[in-house]
């Protein structure tokens, strides 16, 4: 029934979105449950996408990925939310932010190394970025690096990081000591001696996803670290957060579409004054509603996704971002509403996609910082 945006993909695209849909039915969704309940996402099923290079969309054939669009990324992060948002938000930052940093802005050397692992599975990486007083302002980033005149050392405290359990590298932005214009962007084992995940961040949702505060202390890195150059991290990140946010508003989608579904199945069963509830006016309007939501908004991330490689990247996606989570937040209310009371039972996944699509609309960005990224783009562009 959601399937039906064919156009925006080459046949080969649709051929894979289709073999991954059935893969993640069968290999994932049985699980969903498990690792929300036990709080945790196996490594194992990482190995398990990465075994069909579904970890690397974007990462080009030659370095082991899929070689496909962004848009492709944004439906694999889709049906993945949909079947699991915590996983969703992982693979975003995975298979879409950080592999867009090393793909686009990485050394050949940091690419031959690195990328063919992220599409296999083999290396998981995670983005540390946030810190106590840099979370919207990231020029409150206290994260150092100074060269000791051979290797760089970083030293500092990065908090919300998603996916910190299960990470092989973190990709974390630090200013380097002595230069102006500072913010860089380094790689970073995740080696227990010198990175100490101190606590897991308790969350109302996104259960299954480890969320991390870590402490660098005296990270010795090695040469060929930095993506880019000296003082490029800001751009970097900032550049790879568009990809991020397009990850996000599929995310919101997919989260959307699951809460639809489970409203479809109950109000057609669902019986009341001699009919099921699906027959009642006000009712059937709500899934005309929640389904206008559901499509616009997937159109809106697809356009986006379509729009990367343009001077309109930074706007649509951040149009993405808050349009997807507004509109899915409010599809996952309104399939609560058409549930009834038994949606506010525990014992229904609802509830849980009431609690996961709430932070869609907090991170990668919040959406008051997008309507002010929006604001700031339009001023160029329309003078
Ligand atoms: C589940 C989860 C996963 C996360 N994963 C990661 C991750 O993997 N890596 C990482 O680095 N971070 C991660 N984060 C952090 C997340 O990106 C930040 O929470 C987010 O960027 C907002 O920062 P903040 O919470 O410090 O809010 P603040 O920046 O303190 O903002 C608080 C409020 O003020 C508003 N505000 C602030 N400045 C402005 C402004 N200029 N104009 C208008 N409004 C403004 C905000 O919109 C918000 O409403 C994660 C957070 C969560 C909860």
């Amino acid at each position: 029934m959601f399937n039906n945006c064919s156009l925006y993909f080459e046949k080969t695209e649709v051929d894979i979105l289709n073999q991954y849909e059935e893969f993640v039915k069968e290999y994932i969704s049985p699980f969903t449950k498990k690792m929300e309940d036990t709080e945790q996402i196996d490594k194992d099923y990482w190995y398990r996408l990465g075994e069909h290079r579904y970890l690397g969309p974007i990462i080009d054939k030659k370095y082991g990925g899929l070689g496909g669009s962004v848009a492709l990324f944004a439906e694999m992060t889709r049906i993945l939310s949909k079947q699991s948002g915590s996983f969703g938000l992982a693979y975003d930052i995975h298979a879409g932010l950080a592999s867009y940093m090393i793909s686009k802005y990485g050394s050949e050397k940091q690419k031959e190394a690195i990328l063919p692992e992220m599409a296999s599975g083999k290396k998981v990486v995670a983005f540390a970025m946030s810190e106590e007083q840099a979370g919207s302002d990231i020029s409150g980033i206290k994260t150092e690096a100074y060269n000791d005149g051979n290797l760089y050392h970083i030293y500092g405290k990065k908090i919300f990081t998603s996916n910190a359990i299960n990470a092989d590298l973190f990709l974390t932005v630090a200013k380097v000591k002595g230069t102006e214009n500072s913010m860089t962007l380094f790689i970073i084992e995740n080696d227990p001696e010198t990175v100490k995940i101190v606590e897991r961040m308790n969350m109302i949702g996104l259960k299954a996803l480890f969320v991390g505060t870590e402490e660098f202390k005296d990270v010795v890195l090695k040469n060929g670290s930095i993506i880019g150059n000296i003082g490029d991290g800001t751009k970097i990140a900032l550049s790879a957060l568009d990809i991020a946010r397009i990850g996000v508003a599929a995310q919101a989608v997919g989260i959307g579409e699951a809460a639809f579904e489970y409203a479809y199945k109950y109000a057609k069963e669902r019986r009341q004054f001699n009919n099921t509830i699906s027959e009642i006016r006000t009712i059937s309007d709500y899934f005309a509603e929640m389904y206008t939501n559901l499509h616009t908004a997937r159109i809106t991330y697809l356009d986006a996704a379509k729009k990367i490689e343009t001077n309109e990247k930074t706007i649509s996606a951040s149009v993405a971002k808050i349009y997807c989570t507004e509109k899915c937040k409010k599809v996952v209310d309104t399939a609560m509403q058409i549930v009834g009371g038994r949606s506010y039972l525990l014992n229904n996944s609802l509830q849980r996609y009431m609690r996961d699509i709430k932070i869609t609309e907090i991170y990668e960005g919040t959406n008051e910082i997008q309507k002010y990224i929006i604001f700031n783009q339009l001023k160029k562009l329309l003078g």
